[in-house]
């Protein structure tokens, strides 16, 4: 039986209470009160404060979870990398509680677009990241449009009446089949397309194309199985050295 007393938990307690969390009575059980606080610090480190998305730290573990499920079963997941377009402007115009107050209702409506399956973070500062399992082609680019329109559909209504609206630009790359790649990799195919969609003008999709890639169940086997029982590092790197032709990156623009 842990004896509360002996722990130091007041820091935890002010940040959890800070926070808004709320712990069971300290005079209850001591093991449900620790097991609490260790559940609400866990929380909290794997959010972010200002928006309660998820935050980069979790990011990368579902990420490099995520990347193992595609080289383990050949489903595709896409990554998508969201920027909001000019959005210095909104807090030099109308200051930074303004531009909180955007970064908020940007996050709801991209939480609000997706699937409970997939994750939804802030990559930091304007930017956000979206992890879309068990996500064929042409679904994925359905849903960054859906995105892309909710968001410029968006009222942001300031205390002072005003209401803004923002635009959004959005890079999508999917992850490769049967591949371990790198969640760095991965990250920086999909940032080049949202730089592609910055530089032909802002709110707008650019998804790279998907490589085609059709291996059988008993092809796979045959290429894969013997290999993947010594757990390779099949580095996309490798595999993309010219032979696939998918880091030539064809784009899919939409609009
Ligand atoms: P672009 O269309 O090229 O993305 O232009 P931009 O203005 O959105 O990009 P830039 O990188 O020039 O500016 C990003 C701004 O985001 C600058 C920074 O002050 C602001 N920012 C970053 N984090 C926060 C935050 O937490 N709150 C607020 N209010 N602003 C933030
Ligand atoms: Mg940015
Ligand atoms: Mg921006």
């Amino acid at each position: 039986m842990v004896d509360l007393r002996q722990l130091r938990l007041d820091d935890a307690r002010a940040l959890l209470e800070h926070s808004g969390q709320r712990l069971p009575d300290r005079h209850s059980d001591s093991t449900e009160f620790l097991q609490a606080v260790i559940d609400k610090l866990s929380e909290l480190s794997l959010k972010d404060p200002l928006t309660g998305l998820s935050n980069r730290r979790y990011f990368q573990s579902i990420l490099m979870r995520e990347i193992e499920m595609v080289a383990r079963s050949g489903e595709s997941a896409l990554l998508l990398m969201l920027d909001i377009d000019h959005f210095k402007s909104v807090n030099d115009q109308f200051g930074h509680p303004a531009g909180d107050a955007v970064l908020q209702a940007v996050a709801k409506t991209l939480a609000g677009c997706v699937r409970p399956m997939d994750t939804v973070a802030r990559f930091g500062g304007e930017e956000f990241a979206i992890i879309l399992p068990s996500c064929q082609g042409q679904y994925g680019l359905q849903v960054a449009e859906r995105i892309r329109d909710s968001v410029s559909a968006l009222k942001v209504e300031l205390p002072s009446g005003v209401a803004l609206r923002v635009t959004i630009s959005i890079g999508g790359a999917f992850a490769p089949r049967w591949v371990r790649s790198t969640s760095e990799l991965w990250v920086d195919r999909a940032d080049i397309e949202l730089y592609r969609a910055k530089s032909e003008g802002r709110d707008r999709v650019c998804i790279e194309a998907q490589p085609m890639l059709a291996v059988s169940a008993e092809e796979k086997n045959l290429l894969f199985g013997p290999l993947s029982l010594g757990d390779p590092a099949w580095i996309e790197s490798i595999a993309n050295d010219g032979s696939t032709g998918s880091s030539g990156s064809v784009m899919n623009r939409v609009n």
